[in-house]
């Protein structure tokens, strides 16, 4: 199946609102012309308003790092669904491992979060991924099943086909280590065929399953030639346009 590609930017806590207006305007006019794949910036949610402003005329779209699962309410320093999709968002990355670890999400909050996200029209990017020791321990296979059952288990159908799945394995993340081209499909491959008990095999063969992991330039070619990896979720390498720019024109001479 033909699923069409798409490179996220994860810019994490960087750049002020003029910081990320400059590389936004940079990256639209490096990415200029009709794009072959899908691109979505997501920068802290200071920056949302101001990058759909710059973004307006091209085709790249923007997303939350994070949000609540309820639209308002006394939760001091948290951003809801309707906030978002209000400053016109249309992306929101769900269970990072950073948020998992630092602020102890969990899949309980996270299924809720998915949901919210659903129900307001937002696509969520979930991310999975297994700690080092968990690869060391060969436990990858289950970690990754848990984190899918415990926060999908229960979406329509529906549901399912407006999802994006990020594999992120934390040892890959930040430490310029990222997962070889095999390991990453094999677990993409693995990911879609829990998607399809999950749900069925047309939600799981439409849907995106991103690799992220300390990608680059370099790397991103041989990732993307692997039958499992629909696009790639980047850290880094996205807070530089002209890296981003490459990345996202992997196959260009
Ligand atoms: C991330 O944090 O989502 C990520 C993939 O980071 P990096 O590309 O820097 O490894």
């Amino acid at each position: 199946m033909q699923r069409r590609k798409l490179f996220v930017a994860n810019w994490k806590m960087n750049k002020t609102v003029s910081e990320s207006i400059r590389c936004a305007t940079e990256l639209k006019n490096l990415l200029s012309g009709k794009q072959e794949h899908e691109v979505v910036i997501c920068p802290p949610f200071t920056s949302l308003s101001a990058l759909e402003l710059v973004l307006q005329e091209v085709s790249v779209f923007t997303g939350a790092q994070n949000m609540h699962a309820l639209d308002s309410g006394a939760f001091t320093g948290e951003v809801s669904p309707r906030m978002l999709v209000d400053v016109g968002c249309d992306y929101v990355i769900l269970g990072h491992s950073e948020r998992r670890q630092m602020y102890a999400e969990n899949e309980e909050s996270l299924s809720k979060k998915i949901k919210a996200a659903l129900d307001h029209g937002l696509i969520p990017i979930y991310c999975v991924g297994e700690s080092d020791e968990q690869n060391q321990a060969g436990q990858s296979f289950d970690v990754i099943e848990q984190q899918l059952q415990n926060a999908l288990r229960g979406l329509s159908h529906a549901e399912g086909f407006r999802l994006v799945v990020a594999y992120e394995p934390i040892w890959a993340i930040g430490t310029g280590r990222s997962a070889s081209p095999d390991w990453a499909d094999k677990i993409h491959a693995f990911i879609r065929e829990k998607l399809a008990v999950i749900f069925t095999k047309d939600v799981a063969n439409s849907l995106r399953i991103l690799y992220g992991g300390s990608v680059n330039q370099d790397n991103i070619g041989l990732l993307m030639d692997q039958e499992n990896i629909d696009g790639a979720l980047v850290g880094g390498a996205s807070l530089d346009a002209k890296h981003f720019t490459s990345i996202v024109k992997y196959g260009d001479k």
